[in-house]
């Protein structure tokens, strides 16, 4: 039998956890030949709702689940791990300015950076889920100076398949005939979902949509999506969420199909004239468990102003950040 995996979730008490916890004792993280070992960071007061969901995990009787421990200390959670999936943030409540947002969730995020800096195995790749996630992503990774920048990621794959399944509905394809969607910069608002490289069963999506439908319908109800979600659901979305984590790790892990890419916010090289650090989403391929940045794709002005926009409020945060002494 192989070694389990180490897999780390904060939050774990949350809705995402909830959603995903079972997936990843099903083996959908990973692959239905990797037993996993799943590691819950809780805050203190969550503890024990963790408890309840280690319990029905038990239940479950998950072939591939090795064991759940539960902690409350993150240098302690993040030991040994091989996948960290940082789910747990501060949300933005009424009020609250952006300054305030950033300080609480540097309170989570600098000391979860040292952790798995201290101790998470060598070979770690981490997830951010929980918002802002690519500022909280920067604020991880920059506390963790001797782990790779690029071993830290933020979670745009929610949205490139909310794209997806908005692109489908408007051609009447279905979302594995459509290739080569992206989302460009930071995972709010601001995000830009491209078409303009997309293919629809070989044949350029952009012939077959116009572009007063991208930026009057496309555009913002893709990225608005959340918003709709909590209007009709009366709650944030969550088992869509918890699926697209799913999906980023298992790409990131098996690798992207040939022909094909996927969106994930990673430390930028500088392609594309984003600044090199910021942690933005790109066009990415996967293999054998690293990624690229797709390069050499044409811009067109749409794009190009849409992107920069995005960049630029990254950009507004990194600097929030820094000055707060969080990075
Ligand atoms: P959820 O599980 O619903 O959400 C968790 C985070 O994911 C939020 O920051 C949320 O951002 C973010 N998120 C990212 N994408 C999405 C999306 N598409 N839809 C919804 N949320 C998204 O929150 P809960 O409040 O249910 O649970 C949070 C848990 O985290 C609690 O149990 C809490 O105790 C725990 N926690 C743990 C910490 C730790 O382990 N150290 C620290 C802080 C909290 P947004 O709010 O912007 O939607």
């Amino acid at each position: 039998a192989r070694t389990p995996v180490n897999v780390t979730v904060t939050g774990a008490a949350g809705q995402i956890g909830y959603a995903l916890l079972f997936r990843i004792a099903s083996g959908q993280l990973l692959g239905p030949d990797t037993p996993v070992k799943l590691r819950l960071l809780e805050i203190p007061q969550a503890v024990k709702a963790a408890e309840g969901t280690a319990m029905e995990l038990a239940d479950a009787a998950f072939p591939l689940l090795s064991g759940v421990d539960i902690f409350d200390d993150p240098t302690k959670a993040f030991a040994g791990a091989n996948v960290a999936l940082l789910v747990g943030a501060r949300p933005r409540t009424a009020g609250m300015e952006r300054g305030d947002l950033l300080q609480a969730n540097g309170g989570i995020f600098k000391p979860q950076g040292a952790a798995i800096n201290a101790g998470a195995a060598d070979d770690i790749k981490v997830l951010v889920v929980g918002n802002p996630a690519n500022t909280n992503a920067l604020i991880a990774q920059t506390n963790a100076p001797d782990v790779p920048a690029e071993r830290f990621t933020a979670m745009t794959r929610l949205d490139h398949n909310r794209a997806l399944s908005q692109l489908s509905a408007k051609l009447g394809v279905g979302v594995a005939d459509i290739k080569k969607l992206t989302i460009w910069g930071n995972h709010s608002a601001t995000q830009y979902p491209d078409v303009f490289h997309a293919e629809v069963a070989g044949k350029p999506a952009a012939d077959q949509v116009d572009e007063k439908w991208l930026a009057d319908e496309f555009i913002p109800t893709v990225a608005k999506r959340g918003a709709a979600i909590i209007a009709a659901r009366g709650a944030s979305s969550a088992a869509s969420a918890a699926s697209a984590a799913i999906d980023h790790v298992y790409t990131w892990v098996n690798g992207t199909a040939a022909g094909d890419w996927t969106s994930m916010a990673i430390p930028s090289d500088g392609s594309y004239g984003v600044p090199a650090g910021l942690i933005s989403s790109f066009p990415v391929v996967t293999k054998d468990g690293a990624y690229e940045i797709v390069q050499g794709l044409e811009l067109n002005e749409f794009s190009r102003t849409r992107i920069d926009a995005s960049v630029a409020e990254l950009a507004e945060e990194r600097d929030a950040i820094r000055s707060l002494g969080l990075v």
